[in-house]
């Protein structure tokens, strides 16, 4: 083994004291026998190992819109939150619509980016090329542009379409975008989805109506993911502070708490991270800064006893992994040696001087934490150590299920 890595990890729903072999970057071996090793990490007491992160929603901005957030910035606060693998989302300025834009897209993750990423393409009336994964906006949020035939977009996209699900015509209607913006376009994509039967990943759900549809739907080949900030966060919170502006927006009480208790059933958990400054926030932008909390807040919420770490590997490895059809992720033997290691008993405070995210501010400043992401080591290579990046960016595009290097075949349902 090139590294082994000791202490408390958790597997398969248990936490054993064991060892984790790594061999050429990958994960060769889960044990509870020594193993030899020329390099040795050691996770200490109170600390505990679990797979790096996925996050399936993120937004780098970067392009013409790099003094809000780059590639570098935002992927070294990703690992910095304990997130190896991001989803770039394709609304950027310019957007990724054709074959050339996706291909510069590339060229700056391959040169900039410290974590692996999966390359997201937009799709709104317009030809779709090879990208991981395909965004599709109902209707119109940061960068403006939205599908005008749903349907058709969905029909045509060739793989895995990932939709902000708020209905165009309702947002005429009604700006403040109440839940039945919501409600409405989910029952659309739902219906779209049940029509074709091809794989919609439905992003943030926020609301009590919107999640009761899906999960009464039960289809096999339909996802969906909560933001911790519908999570956390309410329009009492809104109320009060004007930057917590957000599509969809933040919910009453009433459906914050519904969220909760469905939260076993929650496939994916994604921070919808909008490196919006404060200059945009005070010129009405909305969206939330997030991936330096989004793993903190959950590890707080375990400390709470609200959920368990299993449910956070669960909702931000495994099903990411299994969902979006990453060959390379995931949390078992073969895969990428994505790890992190966290102190559940530390205590800290969020504020936004000590993040790496160019936005400069974040919701929760100020809030006390119990649990901290104290390393990350992305494929064998630690990454980042209480609060350090170290190295460069070392980030490559994830391989998906079904590509030239060696399929497992086709995507699993669940
Ligand atoms: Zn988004």
């Amino acid at each position: 083994m090139e590294l082994v890595i000791s202490g408390k990890f958790l597997l398969n729903e248990r936490i054993f004291d064991g060892y984790i072999g790594i061999k050429d970057g990958k994960i060769s071996k889960f044990s509870l026998r020594k193993l030899k090793g020329d390099s040795k990490i050691k996770a200490e007491k109170g600390q505990i190992i679990l797979p790096g992160l996925v996050d399936v929603h993120v937004h780098l901005r970067d392009f013409e819109e790099y003094k809000k957030e780059t590639i570098e910035s935002g992927t070294k606060a990703a690992i910095h939150g304990g997130i190896t693998t991001v989803f770039d989302m394709p609304n950027t300025k310019p957007p990724i619509m054709d074959e050339k834009t996706l291909k510069m897209r590339e060229f700056l993750f391959r040169k900039k980016s410290y974590a692996d990423y999966a390359l997201g393409f937009l799709l709104a009336g317009n030809k779709p090329a090879k990208a991981d994964f395909y965004k599709i906006f109902m209707g119109a949020s940061t960068g403006g542009i939205y599908s005008k035939n749903f349907e058709e977009d969905f029909r045509k996209a060739p793989g895995i379409v990932s939709v902000h699900a708020e209905d165009y015509e309702l947002i005429q209607e009604y700006p403040e975008r109440p839940p039945i913006v919501e409600e409405v376009a989910i029952k659309k994509a739902l219906k779209a989805a049940e029509k074709y039967k091809k794989p919609l990943h439905i992003c943030h759900v926020s609301t009590k109506g919107g999640l009761q549809e899906i999960l009464n739907k039960k289809l096999p080949w339909v996802s969906f993911e909560v933001t911790p900030h519908h999570l956390f966060l309410t329009r009492k919170d809104y109320e009060k502070n004007r930057f917590l502006k957000v599509y969809p927006p933040l919910r009453s009480e009433e459906d914050r708490r519904y969220l909760w208790s469905r939260i076993k059933e929650i496939l994916i958990i994604a921070s919808d991270h909008a490196p919006h400054t404060p200059e945009d926030k005070e010129a009405g932008s909305a969206g939330l800064p997030g991936l330096e909390t989004e793993v903190h807040l959950l590890l707080d919420a375990v400390n709470k006893g609200l959920i368990t770490l299993w449910d956070i590997v669960e909702k931000m490895s495994i099903n990411p992994a299994r969902i979006f059809g990453i060959k390379n992720k995931g949390w078992e033997e073969g895969r990428d040696a994505d790890i992190i290691i966290i102190d559940m008993k530390r205590e800290w405070t969020v504020k936004a001087e000590n993040f790496y995210t160019k936005a400069g501010w974040t919701p929760y400043e100020g809030w006390k934490l119990k649990g901290k992401v104290i390393m990350t080591i992305l494929r064998g290579e630690v990454v980042m150590e209480e609060d350090e990046i170290i190295g460069k960016p070392r980030g490559e595009r994830i391989v998906r299920e079904g590509s030239a290097e060696g399929s497992v075949g086709g995507r699993e349902e669940r």
